[in-house]
């Protein structure tokens, strides 16, 4: 199925709101095995939304819309999408009924603009708004007479979250058994390989593949692979991802960390709550950002005592004990540091484990001996004491930074 996304409303062409809700649907269709060939933007103008709709269908079955659903003059979606489908415009006084409650609830008047929200498409079906007076809808027209088959256009209101509302609900039901072959992926996330290393291992499964596809991609420092089938029904499209999932484990397993895209501070953090372990963390180089990956878990107070950004010399000395003897002989950046800086915050937090991380993100501040992107990430816990040391030969404070971060979880997942 092919698909055309076409966004309403003048606020996108003048660049004061940004099109969100194109790239919201772009992802849902094709997840859903519908292919989108078009984003369309046009303003509040019905003359050229007719047209857009009208080239849209040119060769694509499925148009949707978004914007333009509203109660005021701008407003026209309804109107001309009922022209083109070959539909008029009937009253529905379930809906009328729903919009007066609601306007009852937020104690406003019921104004005529409010009225014509209730007027919709005789044969079309409604998509039910739980965030807003603008209702949805769907129509279909044969594509050539006698053709037999079918084009449809389903139009949604503007506002982000009653869209996106709007389509889990109604809209996304009613795709799915339109786009009937189904389309299920699984996002697999992995960490400490590289893309073209993760792609050489797993190059017996991904050469010569139809169904399940495999599919490598690097995005923000993790290696994703993408593991999708396209079947009669779920079960089937669901049962093929699973078997070659197997086979992808197999190679290599030991770098996954995460089968549902969920972020390796989700990962950890549910992991830590689980096992009722207790965490603080010392942060150098990353300023903070793992005690905010690991705080944006819900729940997360219950193990995470206190995350310490100890950047200067003096500060790795006041707040966490670290001794002058090892920042002068071994240096900030060091395996003796970043343990040292994990043991202190251990002992001042009384958390079960402790960790650190000290670098150089650069671009500046490299030496031969310490060049940019060599980082050390302290970890204690019971008895244990380890020490990771990474080298990474990029000049780029902000991917190292991350890589540095992502590194901390990973010490944690693999330890403990
Ligand atoms: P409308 O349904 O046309 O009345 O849209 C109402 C509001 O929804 C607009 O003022 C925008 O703030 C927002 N909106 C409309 N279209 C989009 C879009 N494509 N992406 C993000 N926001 C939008
Ligand atoms: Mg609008």
């Amino acid at each position: 199925m092919r698909a055309a996304i076409l966004s309403v409303g003048t606020e996108l062409l003048f660049g004061q709101t940004v099109n969100t809700n194109a790239v919201y649907l772009s992802r849902k269709l094709n997840a859903l095995g519908i292919d989108v060939m078009y984003h369309h933007t046009v303003g509040d103008n019905p003359d050229r939304l007719a047209e857009m709709i009208e080239t849209s269908f040119r060769d694509c079955d499925l148009v949707i819309t978004t914007g333009g659903l509203g109660p005021t003059q701008d407003d026209m979606t309804k109107e001309t999408v009922c022209r083109i489908m070959g539909d008029h415009l009937v009253m529905h006084d379930d809906i009328l009924r729903s919009i007066k409650n609601r306007m009852l609830s937020y104690k406003r008047v019921m104004t005529d603009n409010n009225i014509k929200q209730a007027e919709m498409p005789s044969g079309c079906r409604i998509f039910y708004n739980d965030s807003g007076t603008a209702p949805g809808f769907a129509l279909d027209r044969e594509r050539e007479e006698g053709s037999g088959k079918k084009q449809w256009i389903a139009c949604m209101p503007g506002p982000p979250g009653e869209m996106t509302g709007m389509f889990e609900k109604s809209v996304q039901p009613w795709l799915e058994e339109l786009a009937k072959g189904c389309l299920y992926y699984r996002e697999v996330k992995s960490f400490g390989i590289g893309e073209s290393d993760l792609e050489t291992i797993l190059l017996p499964l991904i050469d010569g593949q139809t169904d399940p596809t495999i599919a490598t991609y690097a995005k923000n420092g993790e290696t994703m692979i993408r593991i999708a089938s396209k079947r009669d029904t779920r079960e089937e499209a669901m049962e093929a991802v699973a078997g070659m999932l197997e086979r992808v484990e197999e190679l290599c397993g030991q770098y996954i960390y995460s089968y549902d895209g969920e972020d390796y501070a989700q990962v950890v953090g549910k992991m830590l709550m689980e096992r009722g372990l207790s965490i603080s963390s010392a942060e150098s180089c990353t300023g903070g950002m793992f005690a905010a990956a690991l705080t944006d878990v819900p729940g997360i107070s219950a193990v995470f005592d206190r995350g310490l950004v100890t950047y200067s010399n003096r500060a790795k000395t006041e707040e966490l004990g670290v001794s002058h003897d090892t920042l002068s002989k071994y240096g900030a950046v060091s395996r003796e540091t970043a343990l040292e800086m994990a043991e202190g915050v251990r002992r001042v937090s009384g958390s079960d484990i402790g960790i650190s991380v000290t670098g150089i993100a650069g671009p500046g501040g490299g030496t031969p001996e310490k060049p940019v992107g060599l980082v050390y990430i302290g970890f204690v816990y019971g008895e244990k004491r380890e020490c990771r040391e990474i080298r990474r030969m990029l000049n780029d404070r902000v991917r190292n930074r991350r890589n540095a971060m992502l590194s901390m979880f990973d010490v944690i997942y693999r330890n403990v």
